[in-house]
């Protein structure tokens, strides 16, 4: 859609079927595709031996550089895989200056469509590299053979843009914007037009169908290119909705899908602002992700914790500025928070 903001370029995008056989037939060689060890045996066959792959097993920045030098030669890298598989594809073609095509496996996360490769130094999360795909080919086939959750979960890529507009327009009321990132209302216009434009599509990101990829692939696409075309602002796409799931993170320790503690975070962040809570939670029900603490390995007491904590755990992480900077989260809001999800998805069985 025409808007005042130039958001500028967006990675090339294919979407189709059989792609991952087309690999060798263009890739520059020779060609090493860098994916998960459950995924190479999976797709391996596609490649029909014309492929040399690498297995990631490790995020960590300063292992894989070290790493480098033991991976195999290649003329061209190709990513296949969710987040991580991605990530660190970008960061060998990144190094080694060829040619990168990604294949994303599953709508995960926004992965395919960033510029840098989102790796650990430390255990901390650093954003480092700079690669530009040749192109993402989005193979349909590939796609739906992940589990349907999984897809369902990347809408929180897109439904925290919601959170992040709240989180800002609160940070220009209080003059706690940062200097380097002034309210704009051209990116919040952006963002939400892309937000909007999924809405009449959540059936279909729930059946994980074409015209369910299409959209959210798109809006992801969209979210990738404006973090950069800002300069690098997060502002318009990311706010406490992404603070309650690395609050979660550190907390207790764990391993997350994603989109799960993102859209706990965003109903969250809804109920906090008083900003449209309900039709976030129906629409995060509509489209299928769970975000009872229980599905995700959590219990509701471990939530508690992390949320009564979340303003000590922001300031400190030096995050900025928006609701979860000033909210006093009691144990009361927490029960709400479960007597409203439990109402709508049911206790947990057993
Ligand atoms: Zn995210």
């Amino acid at each position: 859609m025409p808007s005042l903001f130039a958001t500028g370029h967006e990675f090339t995008t294919v979407f189709g079927r059989n792609l991952l056989a087309e690999i060798p037939h263009f890739a520059h060689r020779p060609i090493l595709v860098v994916t998960m060890p459950d995924l190479w045996t999976k797709f391996a066959a596609h490649f029909r031996g014309e492929v040399t792959p690498y297995l990631v097993h490790t995020i960590d920045g300063d292992e894989l550089s070290r790493e480098l030098a033991t991976i195999p030669p290649s003329g061209s890298v190709v990513g296949l895989g969710g987040g991580q598989a991605l990530d660190v594809a970008k960061f060998v073609a990144w190094s080694r200056r060829v040619p990168l095509f990604q294949i994303p496996t599953a709508m995960t996360v926004d992965a395919p469509f960033g510029h840098r490769a989102g790796l650990r130094y430390g255990g901390l999360v650093r954003y480092v590299g700079w690669a530009v795909p040749e192109a993402v080919y989005v193979d349909f086939d590939v796609i739906q053979s992940a589990p349907p959750a999984l897809n369902r979960s990347g809408i929180c890529e897109v439904f925290c843009f919601h959170t992040a507009h709240a989180d800002w327009r609160l940070a220009r009321d209080r003059g706690r914007t940062e200097p380097k990132w002034p309210y704009d209302e051209r990116l919040v216009a952006g963002a939400r037009a892309v937000l909007d434009g999924l809405w009449p599509h959540l059936d279909d990101i729930h059946a994980v169908n074409e015209t369910g990829i299409r959209a959210l692939m798109t809006a992801m696409r969209w979210a990738g290119a404006s973090f950069h075309n800002a300069g690098w602002n997060p502002r318009h796409i990311e706010g406490v909705d992404h603070f309650v799931f690395y609050a979660l993170e550190y907390f207790t320790g764990k391993k997350f899908i994603h989109g799960q503690p993102v859209c706990l975070g965003i109903v969250v962040g809804s109920l906090l602002h008083r900003d449209r809570a309900e039709e976030m939670l129906s629409a995060i029900h509509r489209v299928g992700v769970d975000i009872r603490p229980e599905a995700m390995g959590l219990t509701w007491a471990q939530v508690e914790h992390a949320l009564v904590n979340l303003r000590r755990f922001v300031q400190d992480a030096g995050l900025w500025y928006g609701i979860a900077h000033e909210a006093e989260i009691t144990p009361a809001f927490v029960a709400d928070l479960r007597e409203r999800i439990t109402a709508l998805y049911g206790p947990w069985p057993g």
